[in-house]
């Protein structure tokens, strides 16, 4: 079976101007039978020159990096532009279209499939299209995430460590343009391993950050004005957009992943109280929070104590909380 992409565009990658149109994801369904999914794509070059490859949606329910590229679509034109940036806020249209981490359609969780599979699920198929057409075109990405429904973070960038160390200057670079209040490094063992966007991109050698830029489910300002200043900053950076306006960014403020040895996971049915609050400097011992029974009142709640120090990078948003639900992360100055 062949392993080219499925997904096509009317968008012609390697022409000058502003183009829109879609991913056209195939997905044959009782009410549609040669139906497609619409992901909604643009792109926009003026001449030769570096191509960013910028991604929101990637989860449906992170809304920071959405917004900052719907506007950032709208606003850029390509005389503003040297090389091309392509913008992609909704990567994972289902999942965005029903304000849910996952596409409903599959159940796919977008950035667990990299690198996709051309014959796979809607889902695996636009991870491979990005990971096999996309990825191949560009020369940086950024991919914009905040916690979801389920986490809050403290707004951050994050990238993979990497054992070449020509790529870890560039992607610390990346990071230091960016100018998150905080950035993370990361091995994947917190999360998605080699199977997220940013991974997939390091892996091919690109320069790749995302961000975790707030949480519960809604828009913040101030995760917002990072999405769209940090953009912007990078994009002025790599002199795609040589006359672009953007703030001064944060003085770079690196940490490394505590990974899940330094988290804290619910093993009891409950309540969650946190005591601790996301960027604050926790040490070994320190109270994080509490889980009350719900089913047996008079229980006397079970006492969570961070296990190391660090800071608070995460803690889970909703409150009712079961066996294997991750209450914190920490993540320590390097
Ligand atoms: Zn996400």
């Amino acid at each position: 079976m062949s392993n080219k992409s499925r997904i096509w565009t009317r968008i012609d990658f390697n022409a000058d101007g502003k183009h829109n149109d879609y991913l056209w994801v195939s997905h044959s369904s009782n009410s549609s039978a040669y139906g497609c999914i619409l992901v909604p794509v643009i792109c926009i070059r003026n001449g030769d020159g570096p191509t960013a490859l910028l991604t929101a949606g990637n989860h449906g329910d992170e809304y920071e990096g959405q917004v900052a590229l719907i506007r950032l679509a709208r606003e850029l034109n390509p005389e503003d532009v040297r090389g091309r940036v392509i913008i992609i806020p909704a990567l994972n249209f289902p999942a965005v279209d029903a304000g849910r981490r996952v596409s409903p359609i599959d159940n796919g969780n977008l950035n667990r499939v990299f690198p996709g599979l051309a014959n796979g699920t809607p889902t695996e198929m636009i991870a491979h299209y990005v990971d096999s057409v996309l990825f191949p075109q560009c020369d940086l990405v950024i991919d914009l995430h905040s916690g979801g429904r389920s986490l809050e973070y403290t707004p951050c960038a994050l990238a993979r460590h990497s054992p070449d160390p020509e790529h870890s200057r560039r992607v610390s670079d990346l990071l230091e343009v960016f100018g998150a209040p905080v950035s993370i490094l990361t091995d994947g063992a917190g999360g998605g391993a080699a199977t997220t966007l940013y991974a997939a991109a390091s892996a091919r050698g690109i320069p790749a950050i995302t961000t975790e830029l707030g949480g519960g489910a809604t828009l913040t300002q101030p995760g917002l004005t990072i999405a769209e200043q940090g953009t912007r900053r990078v994009l002025k950076h790599y002199g795609i957009t040589p006359d672009g306006q953007a703030d001064l960014g944060a003085p770079l403020r690196l940490f490394n992943s505590g990974g899940p040895g330094r988290a804290i996971y619910a093993t009891e049915r409950g309540l969650f109280e946190p005591i601790a609050a996301v960027g604050q400097d926790v040490s070994a011992g320190q109270l994080a929070g509490y889980i009350h029974s719900h089913e047996k009142p008079l229980q006397a709640p079970i006492r969570l104590c961070f296990p190391a120090d660090g800071m608070v990078s995460c803690r889970r948003f909703p409150t009712l909380t079961m066996p294997g639900d991750c209450l914190f992360n920490l993540a320590n100055a390097l």
